[in-house]
């Protein structure tokens, strides 16, 4: 999973990278309006989090902007204390949700989770694929109940395929999904992550279908 934090407020922005980065996703950050929108319209993103009042572009244009040229992917904005007439106007303008500044993280990261999990039409935190579950909030993996332990890049690519349980994955897609825009990006890797997982967890979950990707399918 992949996200673009946009806040102008260097020490703001620095501590949401690293929250979101230590709750396991690969993040992108943005600290004005042009950088962001920039980014969100080049860039797969799993959810946007957008701090409205922005240097050379504000943040409610920047989020007309993406909806206009049809960029879809959930957007969290930030507005002021109070701002009833800004939390209004951001959702007409396309957000998703929102939060007041000041928040406390472990709600963003819950309404984040949340964002994430709707996007693909998944209504429970803990996610299922037969023996296999995955607790998006605690980052706990567990095969028929016995803890699975992942590094960070098995983790993100395990979370993005749970969240879409039966469909296919090319290994771009996944590629675009899992990396920070500034890593260097090798799709090959992909491989090597599906070959530890599938060590690691029942081999015949993650099944290859040949020539377009992968996909996560409990036999019945
Ligand atoms: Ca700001």
């Amino acid at each position: 999973m992949k996200l673009l934090v946009v806040e102008d407020e260097p020490t703001l922005r620095a501590q949401l990278g690293a929250a979101l980065r230590e709750a396991g996703y690969a993040v992108d950050e943005a600290a004005d309006g042009r950088d962001a929108w920039h980014l969100g319209s080049t860039e797969a993103y799993d959810a946007v989090v957008l701090d409205l009042g922005l240097p050379l572009l504000d943040g409610l244009s920047v989020l007309q902007r993406w909806r206009a040229a049809g960029r879809a992917m959930p957007v969290l904005i930030l507005t002021a204390r109070d701002g009833w007439h800004e939390k209004v106007a951001g959702i007409d303008a396309g957000a998703d949700d929102y939060l007041s500044k000041p928040f406390h993280t472990p709600e963003l990261l819950a309404r984040l989770r949340a964002l994430i999990r709707r996007a693909q039409g998944l209504a429970s935190p803990r996610l299922r694929c037969g023996p296999l579950e995955l607790d998006t909030r605690s980052g706990e993996v567990t095969v028929a109940g016995r803890p699975v332990s992942l590094t960070a890049h098995e983790y993100r690519l395990l979370a993005y395929l749970m969240h879409r349980p039966g469909q296919v994955v090319s290994r771009g897609e996944l590629t675009e999904h899992l990396y920070a825009q500034d890593f260097d990006r090798d799709s090959n890797t992909i491989e090597v992550f599906v070959a530890r997982l599938r060590r690691k967890l029942p081999a015949e979950l993650i099944e290859t279908v040949r020539g377009r990707g992968y996909r996560l399918q409990a036999r019945a």
